[in-house]
């Protein structure tokens, strides 16, 4: 067995989780090792990116990475189960994952990342002063120590984890097709009776299609079971019954597409990040930006603990946002389901529209501002010391606590909010509060942040001190 030399971080995994983490903290001065295997032949895909994910440019710099892939913005398709529902959405675009993925590596090496690639790693061991972790490449075995480790091997990875499915079970089965007359950028996304679909033109004439079923439909059929299952899918769709009839996909491959919650994602050597700590069902399109995300708060977790700073705060800020982030995906998920309406009797549509209730609904419409109301804090209010990300760190810091929101607010739109709310005076007019904030914010920020506390009842309508 070789030994590298001991590292401050081992990163199991080279994903858009992998690569994020790892830059940021190389970027804040650690030794990071980078280990991972590659995807197996055949197992490139088309994934869509929201506009929103250039928001983390300034925690990643993602730019060289979305360059060369090209902008989709439309999708069509029948997801009500009736008519065709058209949604444009600008800055939309198409990645091939495998050349996506690699130029994320790149980044992060450039910043100092060293990277171990085409090598797999093995289960890991505690040692006294952190890990031991095992790996094979190219049929050498090496192992590298490390302070801490960080899980970012994706929805498998092969390491114990405690994760808990978030709605029922899901299978991928993806797969192309060639002799389709299609456009390259066209997304259609359809519900099917038992399952959906969702499918992008790569290039002119090259379909690359999913469909969703249920996992307990598919257990135990072989690939070629699988591949029929695939095609009596998309037959059974309206855009492309006819366009597919008589043509042969690809290979196809199966993939696990169940949303997933890992319930202990945070210790103080070991943290999970993108799919291993929370995996979205694919329907969201939000992935790769919740990967990318959840890396930027791992790397302050880490960084707190490895600096001396408040442990405890950073590991349950940690644990915290990964749960918020899965509760809110899970309501946001089971609402689309629950907008298909043609077969929401069948057991596929009804086992994923549950959950549907669990959204806080906002307590107070929000106020007209032109009315000028007096306002005041509700009674409802405490403001507690909270977990919360500062830069690249985790502080405990005043936050706002009310039953309208399911945890303490710290930030509301890059602005600390208890401090706001601290500089209201009870009973002071609208335009008053407003003209205080705006020393600190635009006045179009300054705006929705008003409405926002009032939309939820933490500032209410109230007589001026008499
Ligand atoms: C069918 C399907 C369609 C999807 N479509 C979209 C979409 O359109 N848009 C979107 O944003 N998201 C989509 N997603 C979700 C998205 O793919 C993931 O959320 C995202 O890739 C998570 O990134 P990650 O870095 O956490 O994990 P991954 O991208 O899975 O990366 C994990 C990495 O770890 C490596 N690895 C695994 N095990 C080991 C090991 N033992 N040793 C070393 N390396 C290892 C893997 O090779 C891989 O490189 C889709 C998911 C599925 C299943």
């Amino acid at each position: 067995v070789t030994r590298v030399p001991r590292t401050d971080i081992a990163v199991l995994g080279g994903g858009p989780a992998g690569s994020a983490v790892a830059y940021r903290l190389a970027r804040l001065g650690y030794r990071v090792l980078l280990v991972t295997a590659d995807r197996p032949d055949g197992m490139d895909r088309t994934e869509v990116l929201p506009p929103s994910i250039e928001t983390l440019q300034g925690a990643f710099p993602l730019g060289p990475a979305l360059a060369d892939q090209p902008l989709a913005p439309l999708t069509r398709g029948r997801w009500s189960g009736f008519g065709e529902d058209v949604r444009p959405h600008p800055g939309t675009r198409l990645v091939q994952r495998v050349s996506f993925d690699r130029s994320l590596l790149q980044i992060a090496a450039a910043a100092g990342v060293e990277l171990i690639e085409s090598a797999r790693a093995r289960r890991p061991h505690r040692t006294p002063d952190g890990w031991m972790v095992p790996i094979d490449r190219a049929g050498d075995r090496c192992s590298v120590t490390a302070r801490i480790l960080v899980d970012a091997a994706g929805r498998r990875g092969g390491f114990a984890r405690n994760s808990r499915l978030l709605a029922a079970a899901t299978v991928a089965l993806c797969a192309r097709w060639t002799p389709a007359a299609i456009r390259a950028g066209e997304i259609w996304v359809e519900a099917l009776p038992d399952g959906w679909c969702w499918s992008a033109g790569v290039a002119d004439g090259v379909l690359e299609a999913a469909t969703f079923v249920s996992m307990a439909e598919c257990r135990g059929l072989g690939l070629q079971a699988l591949r029929r299952r695939h095609c009596q899918l998309l037959l059974q769709s309206e855009r492309f019954s006819a366009a597919l009839h008589g043509a042969v996909p690809g290979p196809v491959r199966v993939c696990d597409a169940t949303a997933r919650i890992d319930e202990d994602p945070a210790q103080p050597d070991l943290i999970r990040v993108g799919d291993a700590a929370f995996a979205p069902d694919p329907m969201s399109s939000q992935g790769v930006q919740a990967a990318l995300r959840s890396a930027v708060q791992a790397a302050a977790a880490v960084h707190t603990i490895l600096s001396g700073g408040d442990a405890e705060a950073a590991i349950s800020f940690y644990q915290d946002a990964v749960q918020a982030v899965a509760m809110r995906h899970r309501t946001a998920t089971a609402e689309l389901y629950a907008g298909h309406q043609r077969w929401r009797d069948h057991p596929f549509w009804r086992a994923r529209a549950e959950h549907v209730t669990d959204a806080p609904a906002p307590s107070v419409p929000i106020q007209p501002m032109a009315a000028d109301p007096a306002l005041r804090l509700s009674r409802d209010v405490e403001i507690v010391a909270a977990p919360a990300l500062v830069g690249d760190m985790i502080e405990r810091m005043p936050s706002v606590m009310h039953r309208s929101e399911p945890r303490p607010v710290t930030w509301l739109n890059g602005h600390l909010l208890a401090p706001l709310l601290d500089r209201m005076g009870s009973g002071e007019r609208a335009s008053a509060i407003l003209a205080g904030w705006s020393a600190t914010m635009p006045a179009d920020e300054a705006s929705s942040v008003l409405q926002w506390l009032m939309a939820r009842g933490i500032v209410e309508p109230g007589p001026p001190p008499s």
